[in-house]
């Protein structure tokens, strides 16, 4: 029967497919015991089952070129791994003939132990593998629930899959996106989170806060997933698909539309010319900014190359990344953010520090490649290397207070005199900047100003802090709001202290991609926005059809709201 689901759009777009749930210690399993005569036919049935995961992890690794390719087989072979390990197989095997457990109770039996193994670690890294074990045994559980339905296994292979779970780890994303994955459906989760910034990267649709999703959705289920609307329909009906299709005509017509935007001026109705910069992570992103004419890359996220690895990435890995980024926007200016890991962000090399009580409060961003200057050193090296090679600037994370700032400088001029000793070219001087995403940096912006070169707003960051709301928590949704008018008084306070002191300024939160925002945001004073490639086409439209002059004159009006609601309502009466 039809049901909705309601969720929260982290990225938009529809999807049709076939459920695949990743909750496995939630699955409704058969626990009746099986009948002695039943034991043989059912273990051949769980092995066969788990002879189609591996194949279908096989499958996958045939399938992924490239860097996506690098990425994911790591994953792939710790799964494989899992999937042969003769422990798990044995117990498997044990329950099934000895304990009579049906196959499905049994693997759930089995991911509950591991889980239990793993959860009391002290090791977060190691505890957080958890999710590995889950994904192994929920691939395993899906192979044999598909078994006892042939018709369902056809649509299936048709319509692809999307994906039904709690949460999803951004390292995640990229493994099962390369699996053909559609969308995802997250029970719990926000937009804000770098899951949903990569989903939104990699043109997947996902909502988030679906709440019932893991207890209504069945495996194999056929789903409607309307990102546009914020919904998931469980069983849609003849009419929904219809909704479907009209939606695929429109996406069609309105990506025409756009693509014709490509190489247009970025200008506000009343001429006022405006830049658009690209927040980059991965290759793609970058041939997509070139495509829609960015103006350059205005936050490239270096820590996605530390996510990718076990170990650091040496100074030559990270120099040919950096290398390929400047020489792939052919001219145009990029912006390289050094390491910001932390908080949701760790790495897989042990950097994070582990054990932090409050690790969003902690040593993250730059606090944390001031704490390892070799390591640090090393990414400013493969920088200024990769900077002989077009225009560089350099965005500094988690900046709080100036010494920071000047800690990094004494850092790229050791850099630099090393690198001459050696004889290896050096680059014209690099703008310096900082991210604007901590309160304190914010308040405090003048004194920034006399060491920074430019500024960027994070606004995912500053809106977290400013609320004391993690932006990643959907319980927290009334409160996180980039409407809020304490966040558009600092944001304005920011903008025009960095316009007074004739330096650049530009926001690379998601804000800054989102249509809806860019009125406000010019409102403000931002003439610079930086968005997810995927974003420039909309926001470019977007802004060709505000004023200028007239927003700027409501920016007094919009400063004084004094709740996220009035500063809606009022945006909604200005822009229409
Ligand atoms: C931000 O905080 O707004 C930002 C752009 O940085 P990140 O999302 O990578 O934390
Ligand atoms: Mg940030």
């Amino acid at each position: 029967m039809r049901q909705v689901l309601a969720g929260t759009t982290a990225a938009k777009g529809m999807a049709l497919g076939r459920a695949r749930l990743v909750q496995p210690s939630r699955y409704l399993v058969d626990t009746r015991p099986l009948n002695e005569d039943e034991v043989e036919s059912e273990l051949a049935r769980l092995h066969r089952a788990l002879d189609t995961a591996r194949q279908e992890l096989r499958e996958l690794r045939g399938k992924l070129h490239g860097a996506l390719a690098r990425e994911v087989n790591e994953f792939i072979d710790a799964h494989s791994l899992l999937l042969d390990d003769p422990e798990l197989l044995r117990g498997l095997d044990d329950l099934v003939r000895i304990g009579h457990y049906r196959p499905g109770a049994a693997l759930k039996k089995q991911r509950d132990r591991l889980a239990a193994v793993f959860e009391a670690m002290d090791d977060p890294y190691l505890r957080s593998r958890k999710e590995d074990v889950d994904q192994v045994i929920g691939r395993v559980i899906s192979a044999l629930q598909r078994q006892t339905s042939r018709e369902e296994r056809k649509l299936a292979a048709r319509v692809g899959e999307i994906l039904i779970a709690d949460t999803i780890a951004p390292a995640d994303m990229a493994h099962l996106a390369g699996s053909g994955l559609l969308g995802v459906v997250a029970s719990s989760g926000s937009p804000y989170s770098h899951s949903a910034i990569l989903a939104r990267s990699l043109d997947l649709p996902m909502l988030v806060g679906a709440r019932d999703a893991l207890s209504t959705i069945h495996d194999d289920d056929l789903i409607l997933l309307d990102a546009e609307r914020g919904e998931a329909v469980v069983h849609p009906t003849a009419q929904d698909l219809a909704h479907y299709r009209a939606w695929q005509r429109e996406a069609a017509a309105e990506g025409r539309r756009l693509a014709t935007l490509a190489n247009a001026p970025t200008r506000t109705r009343d001429g006022v010319d405006i830049r658009l910069f690209a927040n980059a992570e991965m290759p793609a992103d970058i041939a997509m900014a070139r495509a829609r004419g960015a103006d350059g890359v205005g936050l490239y996220r270096t820590e996605f190359l530390f996510l990718r690895q076990k170990g650091l990435p040496t100074e030559d890995e990270q120099f040919i990344a950096y290398r390929d980024l400047v020489l792939g926007m052919g001219g145009l200016p990029v912006t390289i953010r050094t390491l910001d890991l932390g908080a949701d962000k760790a790495d897989a090399a042990g950097l994070v520090l582990r054990g932090e009580d409050n690790p969003a409060l902690g040593v993250r961003g730059v606090r944390l490649s001031l704490r390892y200057p070799a390591v640090f050193s090393t990414q400013i090296r493969a920088i200024l290397r990769a900077a002989c090679y077009g225009p560089v600037r350099v965005l500094v994370p988690m900046v709080t207070q100036p010494d920071e700032l000047i800690a990094v400088r004494t850092l790229f001029k050791l850099a630099r005199q090393e690198l001459k000793r050696e004889n290896i070219d050096l680059p014209e001087k690099l703008q310096l900047g900082a991210m604007i995403e901590v309160p304190a940096a914010a308040i405090n912006v003048r004194a920034l100003l006399e060491h920074a070169d430019f500024l960027a707003i994070g606004t995912n960051d500053l809106a977290q802090y400013v609320l004391a709301a993690d932006r990643g928590n959907d319980a927290l949704d009334n409160i996180y709001n980039p409407l809020q008018p304490a966040l558009l008084r600092l944001l304005a306070y920011v903008i025009t202290e960095g316009r007074r002191a004739k330096k650049g300024v530009s926001l690379c939160g998601e804000i800054g991609g989102d249509a809806n925002f860019t009125g406000l945001l010019l409102a403000l004073g931002l003439c610079e926005f930086s968005m997810h490639p995927s974003q420039l086409l909309h926001v470019r439209d977007r802004l060709a059809s505000l004023d200028h002059a007239a927003l700027r004159a409501h920016a007094p009006r919009i400063l004084r709201s004094r709740t996220h609601e009035e500063a809606e309502a009022l945006l909604a009466s200005i822009t229409g």
